[in-house]
């Protein structure tokens, strides 16, 4: 599953390769992803000029302006979406047999969308997603955050300076602990809330935590604001370093130019039950618990 550092790289790249394009022509392979496409999708769409990609979340924003109004085209790739692009693509018909498309490791079985741009950088842009549960949404851009409802209870940007050590503290561990019953709430759990920080996935969290020697379970109640400052900081580390790095690999995912050579971020804790903790001097062993479905990874010597 793309994660954020994942989505960030996918932006930058097709902010290069698409800003200043325009939209000659949208073709859709299905009525639906994991929705049904906006109503004139295609339509809307087409004629569009591409102004630059921006991301909330997990979602990359394609701010567009056509006929004077702005429109941002959002696009969120679930488990399994991917954006290919190639430059210079004259790319007529649509068919899987096209060399062209071929080199870019796309799958037609699963090719969604498929558009063709014009103007400056002329290309193909094809959106693949072979478990569909990716989608794309239409919004008004000067009205974004209102238009959009997805947008609209999303924390903070964990890669933004709001998240912080006492922002951590003051606006989530007291407020919550201030409340009857929720002190209890683990770490791991209150780091995955989408309400407090807005895209922040399973590999991060676990990563984070393992730098900033939390366990995942640590309960809200058990945590200080020095813990918040290690939390906040690490987990800012790895992301950063992820996107450095092109984000980490993962099996169904390529980069935003089709290359499939994904740099692997060197893990230290997600994935490594019972090998030796990666920590200097630390004879631990990494323990794998599910929280809330999901695998967590923690070194056995940091305590609950
Ligand atoms: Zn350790």
């Amino acid at each position: 599953m793309p994660e954020l550092p994942e989505v960030e790289t996918i932006r930058q790249y097709l902010d290069t390769c698409l800003s200043g394009c325009s939209v000659a022509r949208v073709r859709l392979a299905r009525s639906d992803l994991r929705f049904p496409f906006p109503q004139g999708f295609a339509e809307r769409l087409t004629g569009a000029r591409i102004i630059g990609v921006s991301r909330r979340a997990k979602y990359l924003l394609i701010a567009c302006e056509k006929e004077g109004r702005k429109i941002v085209w959002l696009v969120h790739l679930g488990m399994s979406g991917r954006i290919l692009w190639r430059a210079g693509e004259h790319s007529g018909e649509h068919s899987g047999e096209h060399s062209g498309e071929q080199g870019l490791g796309i799958n037609h079985r699963h090719v969604c969308v498929d558009m063709k741009m014009a103007n400056g950088d002329s290309g193909v842009l094809c959106y693949d997603d072979a478990r569909r549960f990716g989608f794309m949404d239409l919004c008004n851009g000067d009205a974004m955050e209102n238009d959009c409802q997805r947008l609209q209870k999303l924390g903070i940007e964990p890669l933004s300076n709001l998240f912080n050590g006492e922002w951590l503290w003051r606006s989530v561990i007291c407020a919550i602990c201030n409340r009857r019953n929720s002190g209890g709430r683990s770490i791991k759990d209150i780091l995955m809330d989408q309400g407090y920080v807005a895209g922040l996935g399973n590999i991060y969290v676990t990563e984070g935590l393992w730098h900033a020697r939390i366990h995942p379970m640590r309960a809200v109640k058990d945590i200080n604001l020095d813990d918040c400052e290690r939390i906040t900081r690490d987990i800012r580390k790895v992301l950063r370093k992820a996107i450095e790095a092109g984000g980490s690999s993962l099996k169904d995912y390529r980069r935003g130019d089709g290359s499939t050579g994904y740099f692997q971020l060197k893990l230290r804790a997600y994935g490594r039950t019972n090998e030796d903790c990666l920590r200097k001097g630390c004879d631990g062993k990494i323990n794998k618990i599910i929280i809330g479905g999901r695998s967590s990874y923690f070194c056995s010597n940091v305590a609950k």
